[in-house]
């Protein structure tokens, strides 16, 4: 007979436990479904620090979801609230205007209640006194405006959710994706096609949740999404996120969103290996950097290492580094600021770490040339300003970097992006209703704003307008402009049927 369950979620992280729990709570029969194995549960979930941003107005809010209300620590601990109109700025800020604005509106107004409904569903909080606050004068300042984290970190917060939800019921197979999803008459989902241990199998189910991550952990959609160098990025987290199902979603009509040629990369240990591991977890990453600088293999700094708390920059400069040569940097601390380095991620076992006496020793056992590196160091230290040091404040010590001859210019600039055929139209022919031909001959009747990229052989239009055609020896494409960004999910198509010579 065939299963049927009300919902049935693909994955094992956070949003999928969190799916569980909604459902279970409305008295639903809930299936989880999970492609690794037992051994891997939690996805990307599992590797995190479990920090959770929540815009709250005093600490009384937070202590009020701790597992131990009753930490001495408390009584010496300052957490300047986080209001949600500071939440919002920074979202807006960090992504520079591209976030949306309904979306980022439910994330910030509902985190408090969220952190609540997650605390009553049995997930444990504690406030991050090892990451997010330093002990100055006696007491934890707390700092960046993300004090609160799970206990256990990642590993905690999917033991927690697991136990919730088996304890409610929840039934998990391992070693089953979801490889298809069914469809009725109408297209309207009606379950999911998995291929576990039993063999391939179809589940019915009311509602379908694909909660099963993205696409990081394929180097090939890695590649084709982020660009060129994305393929020799490491993976800090699961190797099971290789993108299914958002493919899925996207065979079955779901609308491409978001900022498909961004990511958050970290800067991670550059001895680390191409996945995750599952030991180690997040300690591989490297995020003490403020307070010192980073170099790459010329020896030179590349960005601003003191640009913001690392909160709020630390998610982009993984990518910096990708772009330096051998996509590799070097972290650089004086040992004054060793105790104020993240222990677990400079010290633990497995991390990498070079020490050295002076400047030349350390630049000759990273394989730079001393005289640079030394040369990046004076620089620096003499460009450092006077005043005093406070690591959980913006205290305003900088660096003023030595230049002569310098003039500022006011200028605005357009920007285009020139990733697709509709913005190269739009180069090509920016007066209105005009049409363009691109290495052809374009017959064009009453036609409007079409562009045509040929190989030679004429191209006719009669009534028509808003085209792209492009017309190779082995392919025609025809789309409308306003979908040229969709152009991929066809490249996408052909590749999935190994048909890359038509891409
Ligand atoms: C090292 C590290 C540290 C991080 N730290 C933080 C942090 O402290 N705070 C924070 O908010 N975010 C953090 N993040 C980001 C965070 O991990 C993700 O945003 C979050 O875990 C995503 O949760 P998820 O449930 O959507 O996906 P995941 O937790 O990745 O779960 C996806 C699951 O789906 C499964 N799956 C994939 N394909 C299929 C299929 N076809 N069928 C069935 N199952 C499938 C996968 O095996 C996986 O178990 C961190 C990420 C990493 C890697």
């Amino acid at each position: 007979m065939q299963a049927s369950y009300d919902v049935v979620i693909a994955g094992t992280g956070n949003a999928a436990f969190c799916a569980a729990h909604a459902a279970r709570e409305r008295g639903a029969r809930v299936l989880m479904l999970e492609k690794a194995p037992e051994a891997w549960i939690g996805g990307n979930s599992y590797f995190t620090a479990g920090a959770y941003r929540v815009a709250f107005d005093s600490l009384d809010e937070l202590v009020a979801l701790l597992a131990d209300p009753s930490d001495e620590r408390l009584a010496r601990t300052d957490v300047p609230p986080y209001p949600a109109a500071d939440f919002l700025a920074d979202l807006e800020r960090v992504t520079e205007g591209r976030t949306d604005p309904v979306l980022a509106g439910v994330l910030v107004h509902d985190s408090l209640d969220t952190m609540r409904w997650l605390r009553d569903h049995g997930i444990r909080f504690q406030l991050q006194y090892d990451r997010q606050s330093f002990e100055i004068d006696g007491r934890f300042q707390f700092w960046g405006n993300l004090p609160l984290g799970t206990v256990g970190g990642g590993v905690g917060l999917i033991a927690q959710h697991r136990a919730a939800a088996e304890a409610q019921g929840v039934e998990i197979r391992f070693e089953t994706p979801v490889v298809w999803l069914l469809r009725d008459a109408t297209g309207a989902v009606v379950g999911v096609v998995v291929d576990g241990p039993r063999g391939r199998e179809e589940i019915r189910a009311g509602a379908v949740v694909l909660a099963c991550g993205g696409f990081e952990a394929d180097v090939r959609l890695r590649t084709m999404y982020l660009g060129s160098g994305w393929d020799v990025a490491r993976v800090r987290g699961t190797p099971y996120n290789t993108g299914e199902g958002l493919h899925l979603a996207l065979e079955a009509g779901a609308e491409p969103y978001g900022h498909w040629s961004g990511c958050h990369s970290i800067q991670w240990d550059a001895g680390a290996p191409p996945f995750g591991d599952r030991t180690i977890t997040n300690h591989f990453s490297k995020q003490s950097y403020p307070i010192g600088i980073i170099v790459n293999a010329h020896g030179q700094r590349f960005l601003d290492e003191g640009a913001d708390f690392r909160n709020y920059t630390y998610a982009r400069y993984g990518a910096e580094i990708l772009k330096q040569p051998g996509a590799i940097a070097w972290q650089l601390f004086d040992a004054k600021t060793t105790p104020l380095l993240r222990q677990d991620e400079y010290t633990a076992p497995g991390v990498s770490r070079i020490e050295a006496d002076t400047i030349h020793a350390l630049a000759v056992a990273l394989g730079i040339d001393p005289a640079a590196l030394e040369k990046t160091v004076a620089d620096f230290n003499a460009a450092v300003q006077p005043g005093p040091f406070n690591p959980a404040i913006k205290d305003g010590k900088r660096i003023m970097e030595h230049a002569t001859n310098v003039a500022v210019v006011p200028a605005s600039f357009g920007w285009t992006d020139l990733g697709d055929w509709h913005s190269l139209a739009d180069l090509l022919a920016p007066q209105q209703d005009a049409n363009v031909a691109i290495g052809t001959e374009h017959l064009a009747e009453d036609t409007q704003r079409t562009l045509v990229f040929g190989n030679g052989r004429a191209v006719a239009t009669l009534g028509v307008e808003d085209l792209i055609i492009v017309d190779t020896d082995d392919v025609l494409l025809v789309c409308h402009r306003s979908r040229a960004q969709d152009v991929r999910r066809i490249v996408q198509r052909l590749r999935d049927r190994g048909q890359d010579h038509l891409c």
